[in-house]
């Protein structure tokens, strides 16, 4: 037993271990299928609604798409040129609402280049004010020309306010909550097979750690896992959704001091004029993204190409940026619905659709990842024809002491193995990967009651 705080239950590999032997061939009212931003929004919003359910996680909590991200939690100003209005007005309400209500999202400062090389000035100003009108502010942009004024093609920037977060830290706060609700969550339990037995589905499952197969009995499944949705809607026998398709975004990461910048920034490719983001935090600077359409939803790997293509898309601006100065990186898979051969087109709104007593949720966003949790809330309700509490949830009923953390998120998150904490509960590999031998070094003790990699 590890040490636990009163306010939590304990929520370790121990209990994990426990809690797996006494679910094989128990019945639930639904299984969520992908621990990301997607299934960990669903199985809170129904812990705070006390449905029996259980969420299952093949890897690692957030281990796809939800560790993949920018990070940040924004209305999206270039989806207003994609003439995604609404989406953005929902983005924004649920930024405001993650602002006000989550202390792992945070205020960030943006400046967005204008110039002949850049985005036209006026476009951006207007772009900008609509974007504030959003949000009924009407406030009118402020323009500066220093700073980035000596590079070609850049005549100066407007400055804007959105938030970031830690993308995989969300979704175990969403996880750690559920759990602490009442909704069993499982990490390394795979979804295989899938049988009719009556009015029940039931689903074969495979436990990484123990190496067992385990049958979980459920009234409703809802696939929440991004880029495998079609992958296991197969396994789920239902067709394929000719609609999904699969977009890889890669980040590069940098020591913080090597671009000397206060406010993130928001530029375009000198290459092919796509939108990029330089975004300081903790003592990195991190560079993304790349948009490319791939087949493998298992395919996270960081090509030449995507590092070179950043590389010489900064260059302009930062004419020292240097691939051997490279101190991290790391790839996301987009899951995209809609059509077109341009994925930066391609509509990051996310779609439910309702195939009787499975749900798949395709597509969406971090920023609107409630938004899809209380869409699915409603179809839940009316398939158990139960009473609900949908409006404002779900909320996050979980947060970490300022010390000792790393004890209490062996005892209360759930890692299994030591990268699950360096990499997704408290990601020193991501902002500050210089220190992780040290880190590791510094909490050998701790870190040895998780299996080591
Ligand atoms: C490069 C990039 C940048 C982005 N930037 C932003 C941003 O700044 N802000 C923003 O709001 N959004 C952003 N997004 C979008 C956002 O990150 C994703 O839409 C979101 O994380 C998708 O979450 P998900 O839960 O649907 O999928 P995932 O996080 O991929 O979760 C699906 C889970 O299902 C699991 N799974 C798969 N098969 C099985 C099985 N058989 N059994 C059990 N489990 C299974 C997987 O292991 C996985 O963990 C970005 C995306 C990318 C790729």
């Amino acid at each position: 037993m590890y040490l636990t705080n009163n306010k939590y239950r304990e929520f370790s590999l121990h209990t994990r271990n426990n809690d797996i032997k006494n679910i094989d061939s128990k019945t639930f009212d639904v299984a969520i299928i992908g621990g990301g931003i997607t299934g960990s929004g669903i199985a809170n919003i129904l812990s705070e609604n006390s449905i029996n359910a259980i969420l299952i996680e093949k890897n690692d909590f957030a281990s796809g798409t939800s560790s993949g991200s920018s990070k940040l939690i924004h209305g999206g100003l270039r989806y207003l040129s994609t003439g995604h209005i609404m989406l953005v007005r929902e983005l924004i309400k649920e930024r405001n609402y993650l602002l006000k209500n989550v202390n792992i999202v945070k205020k960030i400062k943006f400046d967005v280049l204008t110039g002949k090389s850049q985005w036209n000035k006026h476009e951006i100003k207007f772009g900008l004010f609509l974007y504030s009108m959003l949000e009924n502010k009407f406030k009118m942009p402020e323009f500066s020309n220093g700073n980035y004024t000596e590079n070609i093609g850049i005549d100066g920037y407007f400055t804007y306010e959105d938030a970031m977060t830690d993308d995989s830290t969300m979704v175990i706060y969403n996880i750690a909550s559920a759990y602490n609700n009442g909704v069993l969550c499982f990490n390394y339990l795979e979804l295989l097979d899938f049988k009719k037995d009556n009015d029940y589905s039931v689903l074969i499952c495979f436990d990484k750690i123990n190496k067992k197969y385990i049958t979980i009995k459920a009234r409703l499944i809802i696939n929440c896992t991004g880029p495998w949705a079609n992958r296991v809607n197969k396994v789920l026998k239902l067709p394929e959704n000719s609609e999904m398709k699969l977009s890889k975004g890669i980040h590069i990461i940098f020591n913080k001091d090597y671009f000397n910048i206060k406010n993130a920034l928001v530029f375009r490719s000198s290459i092919d004029k796509r939108q990029l983001f330089l975004i300081p935090r903790d003592h990195v600077c991190i560079l993304g993204t790349t948009d490319k359409f791939i087949d493998n939803p298992d395919d996270f790997s960081i090509n030449d190409n995507d590092i070179e293509y950043l590389i010489n898309s900064t260059k302009k601006i930062f004419t020292f940026i240097d691939k051997k100065d490279i101190i991290a990186s790391y790839s996301g898979i987009r899951p995209l619905i809609g059509k077109g051969s341009d994925p930066g087109k391609i509509s990051r709104d996310f779609k439910i659709i309702d195939y009787g007593n499975i749900i798949t949720v395709f597509g969406g966003k971090l920023t609107d990842y409630r938004v899809a949790a209380r869409k699915a809330l409603k179809i839940i309700k009316n398939r158990l024809k139960i009473d609900v509490k949908i409006r404002n949830m779900p909320y996050i009923n979980y947060s970490r002491p300022d010390k000792d953390q790393v004890e209490f998120i062996i005892s209360h998150e759930c890692p299994v193995y030591v990268n699950d904490l360096l990499r997704r509960r408290l990601p020193v590999l991501i902002y500050d990967p210089g220190n992780a031998e040290n880190f590791k070094k510094e909490n050998i003790d701790k870190l040895s009651r998780l299996v080591s990699d």
